[in-house]
């Protein structure tokens, strides 16, 4: 039988288990991607783990999340990570030079390699040939120290295109078209692979914007096969020689199909506040709009841009509303620049920003109250845009650039025909994609040999082995689907201790308790205990870290989100499954101990363990680790464990 083009990848850097869905299987990594809030906590995982240089081919640090540097210790992030980079071996991309993903679509990204990124959109290559998956900041260090990375083994999708975009139609309406069908959960477990022959008719720029929104569909990643359209874009990036021809099989089985023909699709919007919310754009037409924003990762590239600037030459944006356009990346915005487009936006009323993250995770341009915020970005959840009860759309840029000229939500195809001089701007790529390379600093020109940490950056916390006796008071018990934002909120004034544990855990838990921080720390040993689904939402390793860090030792949970369990682990704390009526049972402030000898138990593949509750009534709680994950757990996380194994290598 052939194999996929995700298996063809996944096997030719497989280092354990075998290719069956569900089953672990642990991959060796190629590139490796960081950025500015997870990768302070990256560079200092990798720093305990005595390690001279980075081991993967090529890893790349990013500043695109907190670029206005509004607080000394962004800049202080910024500063720390230039000289992680330099002292480790990395490309350091310099704050403003653009979002992580559109600078390493441009200068990296190469088919037929792996990449782990510490960010959620890390498969946005896929779209180049590249398998490109999102993991927590700890998994990246250990990839960028030579270690494998261990991912359930995902069912591939085949998604198969057929014909050819009308006018006025887009890459984003495809992908906007993927989650009106599957739904935000509709990836999960699941690698998208597109195919057909509706594939040639899509340029790089156009596959990556899929690719990039595939993460909203929760899957493992997104990939295309490469063909001469890969080549031509890699030609124009003057990185030719990096073309490798990749295809599945023709007789290539998948878990599934779907099938989309591209001829059928038209203008789509995302309406407020989940990504999945598609509708057609007229049948939110007339909605009055004060903000467009075109940029982000998702469609922040020249090729993107240029469609919205060719809209607005030679008009005006309307008075009651602003125009932002932040370019993904600075070669993007250089290019515009100096083929005059950008003189052309401006003299629309356009703002042109710089490159960054910014305004997708409510760093500056937070839209007014009570107002229509219209955005090309990948995500509208409640509160992102940096103000509660907002509302914001997302689209393509023709629809963002058709909304701000008419002051309202409008399909592009109805305002062209209002105007009758407005043209499909279509999809166009630069002759050569040459801009200047000014801001990345390669590993040769580094300019820091030796960390440089301001009194921002503290030390990464390391548990000891786990012990015998595990135990100690209910700190807080809490009900269903508590999130990873609940446990370490990610508002900016929060985010910026990301890189100081010591201060970060003073906000441990505090949107569901103000006190819970202090009196863990006063308690020394705690539990908590939980309800359906605990540690829902993102990968972020500080939901397990702090918690560590203020002496939570267990977790009793009815059940658990996935991705937290693996954090929990890789922070040396045990997760134990309880049913109903022993989480009725259980109060705030009960003393809970595990009955038995738990190191050992652990390491013996205990598969339960009795738990006693003051003393007086006693209940078991059901253990579901893989060897993998009882031999990090036994080491105290897995920052401990790879430390030992690299010392005895
Ligand atoms: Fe994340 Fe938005 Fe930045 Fe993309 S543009 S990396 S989605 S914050």
């Amino acid at each position: 039988m052939g194999q996929t083009l995700t298996e063809k990848i996944l096997d030719d850097h497989l280092v354990e288990g075998d290719l069956e869905p569900g089953e672990e299987i642990g991959i060796e990594i190629d590139q490796v991607l960081t950025q500015d809030t997870t990768g302070t906590m990256v560079w200092l995982q990798f720093e305990a783990l005595e390690l001279d240089e980075v081991q993967t081919e090529l890893a790349a640090q990013y500043c695109d999340h907190q670029t206005y540097q509004f607080d000394f210790k962004n800049t202080d992030d910024h500063r720390f990570l230039r000289s992680a980079a330099g002292t480790y071996g990395a490309y350091f991309s310099r704050p403003g030079n653009g979002i992580c993903h559109n600078v390493h679509k441009e200068n990296f990204a190469a088919p037929g390699k792996t990449m782990l990124g510490s960010d959620s959109h890390t498969p946005t290559p896929g779209g180049l040939g590249e398998l490109a998956i999102g993991a927590g900041g700890l998994d990246v260090a250990v990839a960028m120290g030579g270690g494998p990375y261990f991912v359930e083994m995902p069912e591939v999708v085949n998604v198969r295109l057929e014909g050819e975009l009308p006018e006025w139609a887009s890459a984003k309406d495809l992908i906007l078209e993927m989650l009106r069908r599957l739904s935000v959960k509709g990836g999960v477990g699941k690698v998208f692979e597109y195919t057909g022959p509706g594939v040639e008719s899509l340029s790089v720029p156009e596959r990556t914007t899929i690719t990039n929104m595939g993460t909203e569909l929760g899957a493992t990643t997104s990939i295309f096969p490469t063909d001469d359209r890969t080549k031509d874009y890699l030609e124009r990036q003057g990185r030719g020689d990096e073309y490798v021809e990749l295809s599945a099989d023709d007789d290539a089985e998948y878990a599934d199909e779907i099938v989309v023909d591209l001829s059928d699709l038209e203008p789509l919007i995302s309406t407020p506040s989940m990504p999945d919310n598609v509708v057609p754009v007229r049948e939110v037409a007339g909605e009055d709009v004060e903000q467009v924003i075109v940029g982000s990762c998702t469609n922040g590239g020249y090729a993107d841009i240029l469609p919205a600037a060719k809209m607005v030459e030679g008009r005006e944006i309307q008075k009651d509303l602003e125009m932002i356009v932040a370019p993904g990346s600075k070669q993007a915005g250089e290019l515009l620049a100096r083929e005059g487009w950008t003189a052309e936006l401006m003299a629309a009323g356009v703002n042109v920003s710089e490159s960054t993250c910014g305004p997708c995770i409510g760093i500056g341009h937070v839209p007014a109250s009570d107002s229509v915020s219209v955005r090309t970005f990948n995500r509208n959840f409640e509160g992102r845009s940096g103000i509660e009860n907002d509302s914001v759309y997302l689209c393509s840029p023709q629809v963002a650039a058709a909304a701000a000229l008419k002051g309202e939500i409008v399909d592009p195809r109805d305002l062209a025909e209002e105007l009758g001089d407005m043209e499909s701007p279509g999809v166009e790529l630069p002759d050569k994609y040459d801009g200047s390379k000014a801001d990345i600093i390669e590993p040769d020109e580094a300019v820091d040999d030796e960390l440089i940490k301001g009194p921002n950056i503290g030390d990464v916390p390391l548990k000891d082995p786990l012990g015998a006796d595990i135990g100690g008071e209910t700190l807080l018990k809490m009900e269903d689907n508590i999130t990873t934002d609940h446990i370490i909120p990610a508002t900016s004034d929060i985010l910026k201790y990301r890189s100081n544990i010591d201060k970060l855990s003073e906000f441990t838990l505090s949107r569901v308790d103000e006190t819970f921080a202090e009196r863990a720390k006063a308690s020394d040993h705690g539990i908590l205990v939980a309800g359906e689904n605990y540690g829902q939402g993102s990968s972020r390793e500080h939901a397990a870290m702090c918690p560590m860090y203020l002496g939570v030792e267990a977790v009793l949970a009815q059940s658990f989100a996935r991705i937290h369990k693996a954090n929990l682990y890789n922070f040396g704390l045990l997760p134990l499954t309880i049913d109903a009526e022993t989480y009725d049972r259980i109060e705030q402030g009960d003393h809970i101990e595990v009955v038995d000898d738990v190191a050992e138990a652990v390491r013996s593949g205990a598969e339960e363990f009795t738990i006693r509750v003051n003393d007086d009534w006693e209940a078991t709680a059901a253990f579901d680790a893989s060897e993998r994950e009882r031999e990090i757990l036994a080491a105290g996380g897995k920052l401990t464990l790879t430390k030992q194994q690299y010392e005895e290598d």
